[in-house]
């Protein structure tokens, strides 16, 4: 058992965690980082989150040919480790935000902060299915199974292919008209006969002639993904519990998102999807506490939006010690 004491202390290494390491380490407030370990791939996300388990990224400013999502996130590292960021590589494992410092757990050692700045993320929710293994596994987005048509609808395997995007909410419809851009046409497979989503998305959805409902359908099997592709799924009626097979080259699953939030469950103010509520952009229901990416955002959820929540939340920890530093109660 260890003791440390920081006035910054940062849990989460996805682009948010280390943005808002690189802002404050370059603000010489020394952050610690504690990253989540090696991670156990998209079921159980540790160094780098979401992107460690995505393909090519294309919609990151400054990587005109792309990048590999791992690869970014060991660059973003490289840079925070760089301007003396210093990592904890494991996964905390309990907080305490009642009172200042806040008192973070790894195990039995003690870390305690001035400001705490939380970027633990949101895992996508997937069906269960054996062939999704691979995805959380080693992201084989290319190989025809995603989470995220944003990031690997535009791959060329999916141009001018059946794709499936299984889900009826908002990123359902979002993502299956996304990929009407590249796909010949887009089967959107909901479980039962109405959609969650919104009326204005679902009107955009019926309208275009390249995407098809299938309602009252679930997808129980994803074929050839052990090849490295997709070749169809098969689907079952919820009605009556008939199965059917179905072709197509790429399965996006769109069931909505879990933020990793249970660690400040009781302690912080979260919204009813379990996100975490911040005013002012990144500040908590607890002063000192601020919280960024994917926890706090349900909207964008982009590797650039995280970034510049992160790049947030670091400038309001240095001008909220600052201000305690300088004898005033900082603003909240
Ligand atoms: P939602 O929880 O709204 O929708 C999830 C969908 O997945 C539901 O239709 C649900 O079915 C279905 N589903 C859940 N589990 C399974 C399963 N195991 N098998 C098959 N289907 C399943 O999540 P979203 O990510 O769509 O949206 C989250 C929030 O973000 C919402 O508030 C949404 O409005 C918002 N959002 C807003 C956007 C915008 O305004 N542009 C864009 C994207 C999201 P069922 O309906 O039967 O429960």
């Amino acid at each position: 058992m260890s003791e440390t004491h920081r006035s910054v202390i940062i849990i989460g290494s996805g682009p948010a965690g280390y943005t808002a390491a690189l802002y404050t380490a370059r603000a010489s407030l020394h952050p610690l980082l504690i990253d989540g370990g090696p991670g156990l791939g998209q079921a159980m996300q540790g160094q780098g989150g979401q992107l460690t388990i995505t393909s090519e990224v294309e919609n990151y400013p400054g990587f005109p040919e792309g990048i590999m999502g791992p690869d970014l996130m060991a660059r973003m590292r490289e840079q925070v480790a760089r301007f003396g960021t210093e990592f904890v590589e494991e996964i905390a494992t309990r907080v305490d935000l009642s009172q200042r410092p806040f008192t973070v757990w790894v195990r039995d050692d003690v870390y305690r902060a001035d400001v705490l700045i939380l970027a633990t993320g949101a895992s996508a929710r997937w069906l269960g299915l054996d062939a999704e293994k691979p995805v959380w596994e080693g992201g084989l987005g290319g190989a025809g199974v995603s989470a995220c048509a944003t990031c690997d609808g535009p791959m060329p395997v999916f141009r001018d292919k059946e794709l499936i995007v299984v889900g009826g909410g908002d990123t359902a419809a979002e993502e299956a008209l996304f990929l009407t851009h590249f796909a010949s046409h887009v089967y959107l497979v909901h479980r039962r006969d109405a959609l969650r989503a919104s009326q204005i998305m679902q009107k955009r959805l019926f309208e275009n002639p390249k995407i098809t409902v299938l309602w009252n359908k679930v997808v129980t099997e994803i074929h050839s993904v052990t090849e490295k592709r997709v070749t169809g799924v098969t689907l079952r009626d919820t009605t009556n519990g008939e199965e059917t097979l179905r072709e197509c080259s790429g399965v996006f699953i769109a069931i909505g998102h879990k933020p990793n939030s249970d660690l400040f469950v009781g302690q912080l103010d979260l919204d009813p999807n379990g996100y975490v509520v911040t005013h002012n952009e990144v500040r908590t229901s607890v002063r000192g506490v601020f919280a960024c990416g994917d926890l706090q955002d349900h909207e964008y959820r982009q590797a650039i939006t995280a970034a510049g929540s992160g790049c947030m939340a670091a400038i309001q920890a240095e001008r909220y010690l600052a201000a305690e530093g300088a004898g005033s109660t900082p603003e909240w």
